[in-house]
C-alpha cells in the first residue's frame, strides 16, 4: 500500500483526534461571534499558495482550522443563529455521514450497493409515517421517495417530470418550444424560478401569483385566472408550486385549492415544505402542512433545515414515480444489471438528475432511531414554543411591530415615532447592529417595499436565555436607532391594530 495511505491503527488515531475536535467546537461554539467579522480575501491570504509536497498529519490541518477557518466562519449551530431558515445538524447525524463517508459506497443503481437503497427506501417510508403523509407518497405502490441534496434540485427534478407528463415524452425529444408555463406565488422560493430557467421552460412562462395579502398565501382565484388564460392561449399549463410555509414569511399556500384549479389543465402539483414540512412531526401542526397533500403530485420537504439531519438531506416524495423515471433515464450498456432488467429493484439514478449516490439515508435514519418520534416531535415544540416567548416579549415593546409569525418564524420591523419606518432605514440599522455585534444573527426579507427582519428559531442549543439575550440585544440596538419615548405613542396606536398573520 501506498505509505501515504492511513492504515486503519493510524486513521483511527486520527479519527479520535478529530472527533474530539468537534466535540470540543460544539462545547464551545456559543463564544463565538455568530456572524464571521472577516473581510473578503483574508482567508485566502492566510492560506499557503501551492499544496505541500511531502504529506502533513491531521494535526496541522486542525490547528489551521482553528486558526484560520473558524473565524472566518458564521456559526450556523451557535445558539443565537436566527438568520434564513436553521441549518440543523446534531450528534447522530454526524456519527451517520461518517459512517456514509466510511463506507463510501455508490448506490446509483440497486446492484452496486442493494442495502443503500433499500435503507433509504424504508427510511423514506419511515419518515413519511412521521409526518402522515399521504399512502400515495410511501413505496410498494406507483409513488415513493427519494433523497435529493435540496429542495432546489427536488423542484428542478419535478419540474422535468410535470414537463415529460404534459408532453406526452416529447420534451426530452424535441426540447421545449415555448408552450409550458408554470406557476407559484410572488413569495415563492427563487429555486422555482431557478428550476424554471435550468428546465429550459423560458422565465417568461414563469407565472408569479399575487398573494391575498402582503407576504401571506397565493390568491387561487389570480391562479385559475392565469391558468385559464394560457391555455386559451394556446399555452400548456405543466406545473403549480403550493408554498408551504415561504421563505420570507413562512406563508402556507392552500394546496388543495390550488390542486383543484391545477386538475382542469392536468397540470402537475408541487408543494414546496422545504422548512415547514418536518413540523408534521409533531400532529398538532399537520392541519397546517399537510393539508391537501393527497392532491399533489409530489411534495418536498428538508430534514437538513429542521429535523437534525446535517446538511444536505432533501426528502422528495412523488405520488407516481413514472414520469419521473419516464424523464430521467439514461441506460447505456454499462449501467445494466440483471435486476434493473427484470423490473423488480428501484435504481434511484432514474429518479433524479445525478448518477452517482452518497449513501445519505444512513444520517437521516441515524436521526429517527437516535431520537425516535417523541424526541423529533419535542425539537420541533422548543423551537415553536422559544417563538411564544420571543412574541411575547416583542410586544411588551411598541417599537417593533410584528407582521407575521408561523411555527418558529416571526417577522417584524421598527416603528418609529412619525409612524412607520417609511424609508426601512431603521430596521435595516438595527438588524446591521446586532449582526455586527456578533451576539446574534437575523436575515431579512421584503414585503411589499417593506423591509421585515426575519427571526428563525430552531437550532437544538437554543434556550430560553439565548431568546432574551436576543430581546435585550433588540432594545439595545432600538435605542440606538429611535429613542423609545419618541417612538411610544405612534407605535402603540400602530401595533394595536397589527395582528400577525400566521399562528
Ligand atoms: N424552498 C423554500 C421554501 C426554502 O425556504 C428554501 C431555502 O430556504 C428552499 C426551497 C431551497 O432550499 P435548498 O437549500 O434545500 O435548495
Amino acid at each position: 500500500m501506498n505509505a501515504a495511505h492511513l492504515d486503519p491503527d493510524e486513521f483511527r488515531r486520527q479519527g479520535h483526534a478529530v472527533v474530539d475536535w468537534i466535540a470540543d467546537y460544539y462545547r464551545h461554539v456559543e463564544e463565538f461571534p455568530v456572524r464571521s467579522a472577516v473581510h473578503p480575501g483574508d482567508i485566502a491570504s492566510a492560506l499557503p499558495l501551492d499544496p505541500p509536497a511531502g504529506g502533513e498529519g491531521v494535526e496541522a490541518l486542525l490547528a489551521d482550522l482553528d486558526r484560520i477557518v473558524l473565524p472566518g466562519l458564521t456559526h450556523w449551530q451557535h445558539p443565537s443563529f436566527f438568520a434564513y431558515f436553521p441549518a440543523n445538524t446534531s450528534g447522530p447525524a454526524i456519527l451517520g455521514d461518517l459512517l456514509s463517508s466510511g463506507l463510501g459506497v455508490q448506490g446509483m443503481v440497486w446492484a452496486t450497493s442493494p442495502a443503500a437503497t433499500e435503507v433509504e427506501t424504508r427510511v423514506m417510508d419511515w419518515l413519511a409515517e412521521l409526518l402522515d403523509l399521504p399512502q400515495r407518497f410511501r413505496s410498494g405502490g406507483a409513488g415513493g421517495g427519494v433523497i435529493n441534496d435540496t429542495a432546489s434540485t427536488a423542484v428542478l427534478t419535478v419540474s422535468v417530470a410535470a414537463l415529460h407528463r404534459a408532453s406526452h415524452g416529447q420534451a426530452r425529444v424535441d426540447g421545449l418550444r415555448g408552450q409550458y408555463t408554470v406557476y407559484c406565488s410572488t413569495e415563492a422560493h427563487s429555486s422555482v424560478a431557478k428550476a424554471v430557467a435550468i428546465a429550459g421552460v423560458g422565465s417568461q412562462q414563469l407565472r408569479l401569483i399575487p398573494t391575498v395579502s402582503p407576504g401571506g398565501p397565493m390568491d387561487v382565484a389570480a391562479l385559475a385566472a392565469a391558468m385559464t388564460a394560457d391555455h386559451a392561449a394556446g399555452l400548456v399549463p405543466t406545473m403549480v408550486v403550493s408554498a408551504v410555509g415561504t421563505t420570507g414569511t413562512g406563508a402556507v399556500d392552500p394546496t388543495a385549492e390550488i390542486a383543484a384549479v391545477a386538475a382542469q389543465h392536468r397540470a402537475w402539483v408541487h408543494v414546496d415544505a422545504a422548512w415547514a414540512g418536518v413540523a408534521a412531526v409533531a400532529p398538532e401542526y399537520r392541519g397546517l402542512t399537510n393539508a391537501g397533500l393527497e392532491l399533489a403530485d409530489s411534495y418536498a420537504t428538508n430534514p437538513h433545515k429542521w429535523l437534525l439531519t446535517t446538511f444536505d438531506c432533501d426528502a422528495l416524495y412523488v405520488a407516481d414515480s413514472a414520469a419521473l423515471i419516464g424523464a430521467m433515464s439514461q441506460t447505456p450498456e454499462y449501467l445494466r444489471t440483471r435486476q434493473s432488467d427484470a423490473g423488480t429493484v428501484i435504481d434511484y439514478r432514474d429518479w433524479h438528475i445525478q448518477l452517482g449516490r452518497r449513501f445519505r439515508a444512513l444520517k437521516l435514519w441515524a436521526v429517527l432511531r437516535h431520537y425516535g418520534s417523541a424526541g423529533l416531535a419535542a425539537h420541533i415544540r422548543t423551537g415553536v414554543s422559544l417563538v411564544d416567548r420571543l412574541l411575547a416579549g416583542l410586544q411588551k415593546d411598541a417599537r417593533f411591530t410584528v407582521t407575521h409569525r408561523q411555527l418558529s418564524l416571526v417577522c417584524l420591523h421598527l416603528t418609529t415615532g412619525a409612524g412607520l419606518d417609511a424609508d426601512n432605514t431603521a430596521t435595516l440599522a438595527l438588524m446591521h447592529a446586532i449582526n455586527d455585534s456578533g451576539a446574534a444573527y437575523l436575515s431579512h426579507t421584503s414585503v411589499d417595499g417593506r423591509t421585515l427582519l426575519r427571526v428563525a428559531v430552531g437550532t437544538p442549543s437554543t434556550e430560553e436565555r439565548h431568546i432574551d439575550a436576543l430581546l435585550d440585544a433588540m432594545r439595545a440596538a432600538a435605542n440606538n436607532v429611535i429613542p423609545e419615548t419618541a417612538a411610544t405613542a405612534a407605535a402603540a396606536a400602530h401595533t394595536a391594530t397589527d395582528e400577525p398573520a400566521g399562528r
